[in-house]
């Protein structure tokens, strides 16, 4: 499903085959969780294939290395070249793009000095189904953010997104959402959190979330469009009165709810701001926004 025969991905400073690539046994990445990743969208637009804020999801690769003490020297533009190089390789435009630092076999408790950077891409269709959400509050919290760097995508950290996401799916949703250590609501497993409640938005601030880059867009669409927004912390009970509620992530982009547990949320997906908000952010990834504002 991720590649195929002809797939290639970068390697330690060249271009290999899939297939052909292998890894360490003994890697501290597979025995700890003491890797780095991100996940990034390139589309196909009007311009040819364009990788989706590129920069900033190297920048919070690198802040991930920082701060995990992992020995990493690719500066976001040699990243940004090097994974269009990639794409045209793969012959790929509308593309799902995983950069992985890993780290060398130490088994000590201490980062490894070995870094190896592995960047891999596969075909990823134009937009992820617009069906609505089934939603499940998971028993699981996001981790308390004296216990790791929340806004780093380190691998060991999913551990808590594959647990809440087995919990919802086994249940028979779609997806979980998971509360904060003060039992306030964080977000996805692996996307951001938005409700609308009397025309207003409301998602929670930095500190127990990632700083997703499609949150930063939203709101940053929201500033431009006069969509009225704050950021602020509230309940799981404030959450189950609100209008609508949707989700936002590089790879779900903007998506809505239809439930959260046996909570059904009222309005009319297509007449609320995360609807709406959809459709802009998609034309935003397709570089279709900047034309309609020159225009
Ligand atoms: N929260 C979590 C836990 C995530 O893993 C992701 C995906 N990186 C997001 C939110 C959304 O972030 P982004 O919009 O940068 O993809």
């Amino acid at each position: 499903m991720y590649f195929n025969e002809q797939s290639e991905v970068f390697y330690n400073g060249s271009f290999l085959k899939a297939k052909e690539a292998s890894t360490n046994l003994y890697s501290q990445s597979l025995h700890y969780g003491n890797g780095v990743f991100e996940g990034i969208r390139a589309y196909d637009t009007k311009q040819g294939a364009k990788i989706f804020k590129a920069e900033e999801h190297y920048k919070r690769l690198k802040y991930g290395a920082e701060v995990m003490n992992i020995q990493f020297d690719y500066s976001p533009e040699e990243l940004t070249a090097i994974t269009y190089e990639l794409l045209e390789r793969n012959n790929l435009k509308d593309a799902y793009i995983r950069p992985l630092i890993t780290t060398g076999a130490n088994m000590s408790l201490l980062t490894s000095e070995e870094t190896n950077l592995i960047i891999q891409c596969w075909e990823w269709g134009k937009y992820m189904g617009d069906k609505l959400l089934k939603v499940k509050t998971s028993k699981f919290q996001r981790p308390n953010p004296n216990s790791c760097f929340v806004e780093a995508k380190v691998t060991g950290h999913y551990v808590n997104s594959i647990l809440s996401t087995n919990e919802a799916k086994k249940e028979g949703y779609d997806e979980a959402l998971l509360l904060d250590m003060n039992g306030n609501v964080a977000e996805c497993s692996g996307a951001n959190v938005f409700m609308e409640k009397d025309g207003k938005l409301v998602t929670p601030p930095r500190g127990h979330i990632m700083a997703g880059i499609t949150r930063a867009t939203v709101i940053d669409i929201c500033k431009e469009e006069g969509i009225p927004l704050e950021e602020r912390f509230f309940t799981l009970e404030e959450l189950k009165e609100a209008d609508a509620c949707f989700f936002t992530g590089t790879a779900a982009e903007v998506v809505g709810l239809q439930s959260l547990d046996d909570y059904k949320f009222p309005m009319n997906w297509e007449e609320t701001h995360g609807y709406n908000l959809m459709k802009l952010y998609k034309a935003e990834v397709l570089e279709e926004r900047v034309q309609e504002k020159a225009l």
